[in-house]
């Protein structure tokens, strides 16, 4: 039985890539310092996937053969197969309590919700169809760690993206035989430096003019020319496992791609100069439900995760049986139930579209628009619920080495149910998760992953069946008249 391991992975990411990091271009991205905690983390959903205890759970075979490959390339032909292929996604999302929102398998989704759509690109040309099929069932085989930048750079907001400054947005510059040839930028490819490839795509509206702009393609992540410029890690700047437990070791990274004249052969061209075919890339095949559905799924797991801290946290601080502080939890725990509810709803209101089952499109964006906007009041309760106990801390574990100011730390940091070294350890995590510089890009993330309130608002807007509600309010109106006399 042949599955992709660990070790796999992290091999497959000694091939040369250019990312760079405060001002120099790193050698081996699995043994740097920013780094490579976070890639033991991917390779660890690799080698999970790989026991035999979770093959069935985790893997099937994308042909009939004995290579098995992760549920998530699985393109669900029922609603058995939906939650079959979820289950599979969730037990991943455990691996990183939900905090490696670009594991391998969010772009997976993206494309073979893309692959299910295929007659889209058919209409664009064969061509591009084949491209696209051939890509996907290539990325299946392989099981590849994908990330993608879908996203321009971010400059003056007031400007049509095709009038911003030269050389800002990643656009093709040349085309042959053989290719095209792409330079610019995208804003950032979460997990690239981690990643086998990149998804290249335009998913932000275009303007008839802006045709230059208009392409998707994949490419290798040490394509010539392709530059990975890394933000701060925060890897790196983690103190220690028990100061930092998730900073330390899911800092699954993001960083803006340069194309410096990038070479793309034809057959990894998906769309070519084509504004509209960019937004129906997403948006007419089930590209867009499945990457988002993929993150909803993920979400569910880490919001698991941040209720049972607060619940932690006020067992730790003693105030758990206030009415009070009750209250709060109860408002906490039905924002759990409520986003597996939504999960489960949109699962099971779904419908087939030719041979395949997606989930409910209007309830997966009224999801998304929901959590969007509950991430940060979730972290926000989680801090009143917290108090100054989540900065009362010592300054690192190395404060406990020292037998003066331990002594000292087991005197003040005390709690009717843990210990003082568990307190510590639970709060450390707890400002991990939340008020850490990694903590604060994961309220950005949550915010922000799949566009701002002003575009996830107009998905729910499309997809709602207005006709069904606004009829409701016309069998109302024609059931009266206005009484005379
Ligand atoms: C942590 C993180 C990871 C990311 N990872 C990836 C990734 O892996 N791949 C990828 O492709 N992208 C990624 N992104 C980018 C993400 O998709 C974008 O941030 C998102 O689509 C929002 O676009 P924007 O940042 O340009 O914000 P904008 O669209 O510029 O919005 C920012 C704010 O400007 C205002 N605004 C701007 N335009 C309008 C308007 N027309 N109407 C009303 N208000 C407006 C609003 O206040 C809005 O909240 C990531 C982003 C973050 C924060």
């Amino acid at each position: 039985m042949q599955c992709k391991t660990g070790a796999d992975h992290v091999r497959s990411l000694l091939d040369g890539r250019a990312v760079y990091l405060d001002g120099t271009r790193v050698e081996d991205v699995t043994t740097h310092p920013a780094f490579r905690n976070a890639i033991a983390s991917a390779a660890r959903l690799y080698d999970y996937q790989a026991r035999s205890e979770n093959l069935e759970l985790m893997t099937f075979s994308p042909d009939g053969g004995a290579r098995r490959v992760n549920r998530c390339w699985q393109m669900p032909r029922s609603y058995d197969e939906l939650v079959m292929r979820r289950k599979a996604l969730q037990a991943w999302a455990q691996q990183s309590y939900g905090f490696m929102g670009r594991s391998p398998d969010h772009v997976a989704s993206a494309l073979i919700g893309q692959r299910m759509g295929i007659e889209v690109f058919e209409r664009h040309g064969p061509a591009r169809a084949k491209a696209l099929a051939d890509y996907v069932d290539y990325a299946t085989r392989n099981d590849l760690f994908l990330t993608y930048v879908i996203v321009n750079p971010q400059a003056d907001r007031s400007k049509a993206w095709g009038e911003q400054a030269e050389e800002l947005v990643a656009q093709i510059v040349d085309e042959d035989t053989t290719g095209l040839t792409i330079r610019g930028a995208k804003m950032l490819g979460t997990s690239s430096i981690m990643a086998n490839e990149v998804v290249v795509a335009n998913l932000q509206p275009l303007r008839p003019g802006e045709e230059a702009l208009a392409f998707s393609c994949a490419l290798p992540m040490n394509a010539a020319g392709l530059r990975v410029l890394s933000r701060k890690s925060y890897e790196a700047h983690a103190v220690s496992v028990f100061d930092n437990p998730l900073s330390s070791r899911f800092d699954e990274n993001d960083a803006l791609i340069y194309f410096d004249d990038v070479k793309v052969p034809w057959d990894r061209v998906f769309v070519h100069r084509d504004t509209d075919m960019c937004r129906a890339q997403f948006h007419d095949t089930p590209g867009h439900v499945f990457q988002n559905y993929q993150a909803q799924i993920r979400l569910a797991v880490k919001v698991r995760f941040l209720v049972g801290l607060a619940h932690r946290i006020t067992e730790a601080i003693g105030t758990t049986n206030m009415p009070q502080v009750r209250e709060q939890l109860g408002s906490l725990a039905a924002s759990a139930g409520m986003v597996d509810a939504m999960l489960s709803g949109m699962e099971a209101s779904g419908g087939m579209r030719g041979a395949f089952y997606l989930p409910n499109r209007h309830q997966l964006y009224a999801a998304h628009v929901t959590t969007q906007e509950l991430y940060p009041r979730l972290v926000d309760l989680i801090r009143e619920l917290a108090g100054g106990s989540l900065i009362m801390l010592p300054s690192s574990v190395r404060d406990w080495a020292n037998p003066e100011l331990a002594a000292i730390l087991r005197r003040t940091q005390r709690s009717p149910n843990f210990g003082s070294e568990d307190k510590v350890k639970l709060l450390k995590a707890a400002w991990d998760a939340i008020g850490s510089e990694f903590g604060s890009r994961h309220t950005q993330y949550e915010m922000f992953y799949a566009g701002a309130r002003y575009v996830t608002t107009v998905h729910s807007y499309r997809t709602f069946d207005w006709s069904a509600a606004r009829g409701l309010v016309d069998d109302l109106m024609a059931g009266y008249q206005r009484e005379t006399g």
